[in-house]
């Protein structure tokens, strides 16, 4: 199968040989986040951490991730956040779980990217993926929008912790694609803590830094 769709790099394109799961170009000169810089502030999650910078390269590669769809992407995205939460938090995690998006926009794209991702994540960590939350309403897309007060209104009871899940006492790890303004992950982190989850560590691939 690689020789007809050979692997290439989620960040350049470039095509991957063996095993590597993005090319030595990108390894050396992807905005990669260090020590504190990959941990930012999410209301009511204990930590929210991501290894890389939404900028250049990354922004256009989960662009292309998104739109029209490159599922063949979590995998290396999944093991970099996996790896990222090894490094910055070492305690205890019960379960993975992501950040829905309305079947509305799943339909359009054919695959639901954060699950995948979230998927790939659980899979590298050896943690078992459950499906926690629901989005309720389609909202307009928070990169439209610029204000975070905005932001936070427009996600404002637009997600439910799934009838049935099992979150109580559990230490969850909640996955995103993007971290901008942490209003998603944060309505997300509440409304699980409101569920009676014990914790919320978000992650995501990358964070958009305030200039
Ligand atoms: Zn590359």
């Amino acid at each position: 199968m690689d020789l007809l769709f050979p692997r290439k790099c989620p960040f350049c394109a470039t095509i991957l040989e063996g095993e590597e799961l993005l090319c030595g170009s990108c390894q050396s000169t992807l905005p990669w986040l260090m020590g504190q810089a990959r941990e930012r502030q999410v209301d009511f999650a204990a930590a929210c951490l991501s290894p890389l910078t939404y900028t250049g390269a990354v922004r256009d590669s989960i662009h292309r991730y998104k739109f029209p769809g490159n599922p063949s992407y979590a995998r290396c995205y999944g093991l970099l956040v996996a790896q990222c939460v090894e490094d910055q938090w070492p305690h205890p995690l019960d379960q993975v779980t992501w950040v829905p998006v309305s079947w509305r926009r799943r339909e359009k794209r054919g695959f639901d990217q954060g699950k995948r991702l979230a998927a790939e994540t659980a899979a590298a960590l050896k943690l078992p993926l459950t499906d926690t939350l629901v989005k309720r309403r389609h909202t307009p897309q928070q990169s439209r929008l610029t204000e975070t007060a905005q932001r936070r209104a427009n996600v404002l009871g637009a997600y439910a912790v799934r009838p049935g899940a099992q979150v109580e006492g559990k230490r969850l790890l909640l996955i995103d694609d993007v971290v901008t303004s942490g209003a998603t992950l944060s309505e997300c982190a509440r409304i699980l803590m409101q569920a009676g989850a014990r914790e919320v560590v978000c992650a995501a691939l990358a964070q958009a830094r305030k200039k």
